[in-house]
């Protein structure tokens, strides 16, 4: 499947696209700056210049499924995760659609599913939610994913991924990445949504009966 990552320059994304790339897929790195072009095509990994805050449809030319893993990040304002995490995510939907794009993997984040329950962070929750609502009510084969706080150690590779894991946690960015590669082909992933922590359960076998 060639997969257009968005949001590819970021710490998941790269991850992501490493992580496509030693798969049967084949990656397309959406990014929104030249100077990030070299770090990917050392790499073999194709790129694409796109900005979610302007017109980013020519991304989507012969891309068969998305992985959605931008967002503005903690240090901007609202209006940014509004236009980013929101309205950024919402516009790939739509383009997704229109490109008859067969699978959609959405990186969103745990409590995204009960904002009014976290008021601290209620923006960005809300921004969340409301892209995923959209991706459930569109016509794409999708899945969302929601992981807790996210971190930099090494990937191992072993996960809890539950449709609900009230306790909360913590996951490496590189097993989430593995996490979003590896259910672009589980069927028994597709139409869901979930939540995602470091865990027991070895990720080849997750899903799988
Ligand atoms: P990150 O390093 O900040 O990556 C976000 C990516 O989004 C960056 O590559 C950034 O591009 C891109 N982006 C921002 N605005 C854009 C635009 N206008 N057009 C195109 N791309 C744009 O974040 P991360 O650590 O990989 O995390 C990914 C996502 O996981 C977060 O955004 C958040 O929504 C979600 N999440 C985070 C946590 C956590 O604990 N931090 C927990 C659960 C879920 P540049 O590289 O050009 O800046």
């Amino acid at each position: 499947m060639k997969v257009l990552v968005i949001g590819a320059n970021g710490k998941v994304g790269r991850h992501v696209a490493r992580t496509l790339q030693e798969s049967d897929h084949e990656p397309v790195a959406m990014v929104r700056d030249t100077d990030q072009v070299p770090w990917f095509e050392e790499q073999g990994i194709k790129t694409v210049l796109g900005n979610l805050e302007s017109n980013f449809e020519e991304a989507f030319y012969g891309i068969d499924g998305v992985i959605f893993a931008a967002g503005s990040g903690p240090h901007t304002g609202p209006d940014k995760t509004i236009i980013i995490d929101q309205e950024g995510a919402i516009k790939s939907i739509e383009l997704a659609e229109q490109f008859g794009v067969s699978r959609f993997i959405m990186l969103s984040s745990m409590n995204a599913d009960k904002p009014e329950q976290y008021p601290a962070m209620k923006h960005y929750l809300f921004a969340k939610h409301r892209a995923d609502d959209y991706l459930r009510k569109s016509r794409l084969n999708y899945t969302i994913i929601r992981p807790g706080g996210l971190t930099n150690e090494e990937g191992t590779g072993k996960v809890r991924l539950e449709e609900s894991i009230p306790e909360g946690g913590t996951i490496p960015r590189a097993d989430v990445a593995k996490v979003l590669v590896y259910l672009l082909s589980v069927p028994r992933a597709e139409f869901k949504s979930f939540d995602l922590i470091r865990g027991t359960d070895e990720l080849g076998e997750v899903l799988a009966y």
